[in-house]
C-alpha cells in the first residue's frame, strides 16, 4: 500500500483529530449525561425565570482557539453562561405562553437520529427511517380522524407547518399572482400571527384577510362566517380559505369546527386547522369531544412540542389528500434520478430537502413509554386547568372567565381602588420576581390579563396548587399597600 507523504501526511494527522475512538466518545457522553443530570435538578428545584447576567463575552469563552478546549471548560461554559438565563420552560412550574416539555427519550431520540446521521430527504437512502416516519404520518393522520390517503410532513415548528398548509392550499386552489387580490381568507383576532406570516411568505400578503367576528369565549361566529363568504362572492370576490383554531394561544378557545366545516364544505372553501396547542387533546375521549369536527378539515397542524411534551423543533403539518401535498412539494434535480421512488420520500411533501431523522424524538418516547400516560396525562391536564378554575372562581377580588375549552385560564384581579390594569402588570412583575412558578400576560378586549397555561408533563396539583397560592398572596400583599 502506498502512503500519503508531506504536506498530504501531515494534513491527514491533523484532520483525524475529527474521528475519536470508542473510549472517547465514552468518556464525552458520560460527562455530558452528568452535566445534563445536573440541568434536570436545578430545574426541578430552582427558579423558573433566570436572570440574563451581564453579557462580559464569558470572558473570551465564546471565542474560537485553533486547540481543543477540555470538554468540562466547555460544559462549565454551557453551565454558567448559557442554561441559566431565561425562561426554564421545562420546569413543572411553567404556565407562560404554552408550556413545551422536554422527555428525555426524546433528547435520547435525537442523539440516536444525529449519531445514525441517515439521509431522511429521499425515501430509497433510508427504507427504514422513511418507513418509521411514514407509519407516525398514517398514525397521526388516524388521531385526527383523517381517512385513509392522508398524508402530512413532520417539520420543525408550528410556524413551517402553518406555511406548508399555506402552499398546499393555495396550490390546490391554482391560485395565481393575477388572483391574489381577490382571494378572501376568513380567520378571527384570535388566530396565531403565525398564519398570517405564512400568508406573506407564501406571496399572499396582498389577499384579502376578514375578521371574523367571534362570540364571547373568543370563538369564531359560524354565522358571522357564512355572511361574510356569501357577501364576498357576491361582490366578486373568491373565498379560498377559513382558518380554525383549535386551541387558541391566548384563551385555549375551539372554534366551533362542526359549523366551520359545515360552511367551508357548502361553499367549497378550504378549511385549514390550527391545532398546534390543542392537538394532542386528540388523545383523550374529554380532548377528543372537544375537538370534533377536526376530521373533516383539509389541513391541520398540530405540534408534539406543545402537547406531546417533546422539546422544540417538532410540529406536523396534515393534509386530507395527498395529491395535495405532493402538488405543491414535489419537485426533483437530475442528480436524484437513481431513486426509484420505491419508498416514501419527505422531499415530496415538504419544502426541505436534506431534513433531521425527525420521526425519532418523537417515535422513541411514544415506544418507551406507551400511550397510556399521554392519554391521562392530558386529561390530568384539562381537569387541572378547571381545578385552577374553579378554585379562583371562589377566591374574593378575582374575576375569572367562563371554564375553558382546554388547558389555558385567563383571569384578574380587580383592586378596589386604582387601575385594574396597571395593578395586573404589576402582579405579574411581582409574580416573576417571586419566580416559583411563571405565568403570562395577554390582551383581551383591550385589557391587561393573566394567564396560566397548563401543559407540561411534570405539571401536576401540587404545582397548581402553588401556583394558586403564590398568585392569590402576592395579589393580597399588593393590594394592601
Ligand atoms: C405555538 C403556536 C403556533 C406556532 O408554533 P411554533 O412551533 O412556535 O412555530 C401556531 N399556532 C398556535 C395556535 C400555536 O399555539
Amino acid at each position: 500500500m502506498i502512503e500519503p507523504d508531506g504536506r498530504l501526511a501531515q494534513l491527514e494527522r491533523a484532520a483525524r483529530a475529527l474521528e475519536i475512538d470508542a473510549a472517547s466518545r465514552a468518556a464525552a457522553l458520560e460527562r455530558v449525561a452528568a452535566h445534563a443530570e445536573a440541568y434536570l435538578a436545578r430545574l426541578e428545584r430552582g427558579a423558573v425565570l433566570g436572570a440574563a447576567g451581564a453579557d462580559d463575552g464569558w470572558r473570551g469563552g465564546l471565542e474560537f482557539d485553533e486547540q481543543p478546549s477540555p470538554i468540562d471548560d466547555c460544559l462549565e461554559l454551557l453551565g454558567r453562561h448559557v442554561e441559566p438565563s431565561g425562561l426554564h420552560i421545562g420546569s413543572g412550574r411553567f404556565f407562560a405562553y404554552i408550556p413545551s416539555g422536554g422527555l428525555y427519550y426524546s433528547a435520547l431520540g435525537d442523539f440516536l437520529a444525529a449519531v445514525n446521521n441517515r439521509y431522511t430527504g429521499v425515501g430509497s437512502a433510508a427504507p427504514g427511517a422513511a418507513r418509521l416516519e411514514g407509519r407516525l404520518i398514517e398514525w397521526l393522520a388516524g388521531v385526527f380522524g383523517y381517512p385513509e390517503g392522508a398524508d402530512g410532513d413532520l417539520t420543525s415548528g408550528g410556524s413551517v407547518s402553518n406555511l406548508s398548509a399555506a402552499v398546499v392550499a393555495r396550490e390546490a386552489a391554482g391560485i395565481s399572482s393575477r388572483e391574489v387580490e381577490r382571494t378572501v381568507v376568513y380567520l378571527t383576532a384570535q388566530s396565531h400571527h403565525t398564519f398570517v406570516k405564512a400568508l406573506r411568505i407564501a406571496g399572499l400578503s396582498e389577499c384579502v384577510v376578514r375578521r371574523v367576528p367571534m362570540d364571547s369565549g373568543y370563538r369564531m361566529q359560524a354565522e358571522a362566517l357564512e355572511h361574510s363568504i356569501r357577501a364576498d362572492r357576491a361582490a366578486g370576490l373568491n373565498p379560498w380559505l377559513v382558518l380554525a383554531t383549535a386551541g387558541t394561544t391566548d384563551t385555549g378557545a375551539v372554534d366551533p369546527l362542526p359549523a366551520i366545516a359545515d360552511i367551508a364544505a357548502a361553499e367549497r372553501v378550504w378549511m385549514h386547522v390550527d391545532a398546534a396547542y390543542g392537538g394532542a387533546f386528540m388523545l383523550c375521549p374529554e380532548g377528543r369531544e372537544r375537538l370534533a369536527g377536526i376530521e373533516r378539515s383539509d389541513s391541520l397542524i398540530f405540534n408534539p412540542h406543545k402537547g406531546l411534551f417533546l422539546p422544540g423543533g417538532s410540529s406536523v403539518v396534515l393534509v386530507r389528500d395527498r395529491d395535495h401535498l405532493r402538488q405543491a412539494f414535489r419537485l426533483r434535480g437530475a442528480y436524484m434520478q437513481d431513486d426509484k421512488e420505491q419508498e416514501r420520500s419527505a422531499c415530496d411533501r415538504s419544502p426541505e430537502l436534506t431534513r433531521p431523522f425527525r420521526g425519532l424524538r418523537l417515535w422513541l418516547p411514544l415506544k418507551l413509554f406507551g400511550l397510556a400516560p399521554f392519554r391521562a396525562a392530558l386529561a390530568e391536564k384539562l381537569e387541572l386547568a378547571h381545578h385552577f378554575h374553579a378554585r379562583l372562581s371562589r377566591e374574593p377580588g378575582f374575576e375569572v372567565g367562563a371554564p375553558p375549552d382546554l388547558s389555558v385560564v385567563t383571569f384578574r384581579y380587580r383592586p378596589e381602588r386604582g387601575d385594574a390594569d396597571e395593578f395586573n402588570r404589576r402582579l405579574n412583575e411581582a409574580i416573576r420576581a417571586d419566580g416559583q412558578i411563571l405565568l403570562s400576560s395577554t390582551t383581551l378586549d383591550g385589557r391587561f390579563v393573566l394567564r396560566l397555561a397548563v401543559l407540561g408533563y411534570n405539571t401536576h396539583f401540587e404545582e397548581v396548587e402553588l401556583a394558586l397560592e403564590v398568585i392569590r398572596e402576592l395579589a393580597a400583599r399588593l393590594a394592601d399597600r
